[in-house]
């Protein structure tokens, strides 16, 4: 999907954490032509409805068929699993993956459990690119870190229009639906004392959205002999390390990998092999997203104050290599066979 991407996308040339009330820079993780040296691909920011055409662009005719919802999934002996559609039909399959988001119903099949909210919301925006100033057209990712909150921003659609995301933390969540319509004075009222640059995109946004964040605990294994979960229903996070979705592809190369060299169609196999390789890496960046909701929301003082100056030190290609780094792709067939 490279050369599609490469059009669709925003090549990243450098990750800065700012200061809130100023736009002072804290630190800065250099991307760019120095990323793609150090950790083989570039950085991307995508939008996400074209993340989705690029990706069924690359299937044959037919091959996805929408508006069938799962109702259910069930191993009804060695081989193979059941599945019930909402519209009463069943289709067999040899193997089920659960790819079906937070609100997993396969997962709750699997284990039983369900999202939970995290007393984290987050208001999020689009701006056409035009209506910003120079300052904005720097292919960055931006993080202001402040008291209780944090503001994310960055290009997408090839540069044509800029999002942002507001996060804070909000005890109680009352609307039924987890994303509703924002209110852009409730948005900005609690931002006065921000650096002009964020009330800026505040102001300017269109289509602006609140929503609430949900997790779900990780389970110590995915169960299940020919069923199993991929990204959001298998470990859903929180968006603090910006890495849920790259995740939910990385799941998907291994156990694509994973299955293709099952011997004699052992899938249950080839699913735990996929479970044993992925755990693991998922369970760091979880504990790295959940430590980030603390440290990124800090009240101005020490703690701060050691924060920001822990910062530069933190945010380097070398500390981050196992992260970026990572290449789900060539992982070498003999370790992943079962
Ligand atoms: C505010 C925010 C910011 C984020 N920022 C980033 C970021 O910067 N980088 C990053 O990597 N990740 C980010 N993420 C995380 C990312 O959005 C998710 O991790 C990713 O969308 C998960 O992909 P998924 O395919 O597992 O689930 P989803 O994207 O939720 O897709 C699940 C799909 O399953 C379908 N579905 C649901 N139930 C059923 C059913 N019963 N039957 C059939 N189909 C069903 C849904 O309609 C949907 O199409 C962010 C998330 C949030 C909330």
């Amino acid at each position: 999907m490279g050369d599609a991407l490469s059009r669709e996308a925003v090549n990243i040339e450098a990750l800065r954490f700012l200061r809130w009330k100023d736009d002072r820079q804290l630190a800065a993780l250099p991307l760019g032509r120095r990323g793609l040296e150090e950790f083989g691909a570039p950085y991307y920011t995508l939008h996400r409805a074209d993340l989705h055409r690029v990706l069924r662009d690359q299937l044959p005719e037919e091959t996805l068929q929408l508006g069938a919802a799962c109702a259910g999934v069930k191993e009804p002996g060695d081989r193979g699993v059941h599945l019930a559609l909402a519209d009463g039909s069943v289709s067999e399959a040899d193997v089920a993956v659960g790819a079906d988001g937070i609100h997993s119903t396969v997962r709750t099949v699997l284990a039983g459990d369900a999202p939970h909210y995290t007393g984290h919301v987050i208001y999020r925006g689009l701006i056409d690119a035009g209506k910003l100033p120079a300052s904005f057209d720097e292919p960055v990712v931006r993080v202001w870190m402040g008291p209780g909150r944090h503001v994310v921003a960055y290009p997408v659609e090839a540069g044509r229009r800029f999002y942002f995301g507001a996060i804070a933390q909000l005890p109680h969540w009352h609307a039924p639906e987890w994303t509703v319509p924002a209110d852009r004075p409730t948005m900005t009222a609690p931002y006065g004392d921000w650096s002009p640059a964020v009330r800026q995109m505040m102001e300017t946004a269109h289509e602006i959205t609140s929503w609430a964040l949900f997790d779900r605990p990780m389970l110590p294994s995915w169960p299940g002999r020919h069923i199993t979960l991929i990204g959001d229903a298998a470990h859903s996070m929180l968006p603090f390390m910006a890495q849920a979705a790259n995740q939910a592809v990385e799941d998907a190369i291994v156990l694509a990998a994973c299955l293709r060299t099952a011997r004699a169609k052992n899938h249950a196999q080839a699913l735990r092999r996929y479970e044993q390789l992925r755990q693991p890496r998922i369970d760091r960046i979880h504990r790295l997203s959940r430590a980030n909701a603390d440290t990124f929301h800090l009240a101005d003082g020490p703690r701060q104050q050691a924060r920001d100056a822990s910062l530069p030190a933190r945010w380097t290609t070398q500390n981050l290599r196992w992260l970026y780094g990572y290449d789900a792709g060539h992982l070498d067939r003999r370790k992943v066979a079962p």
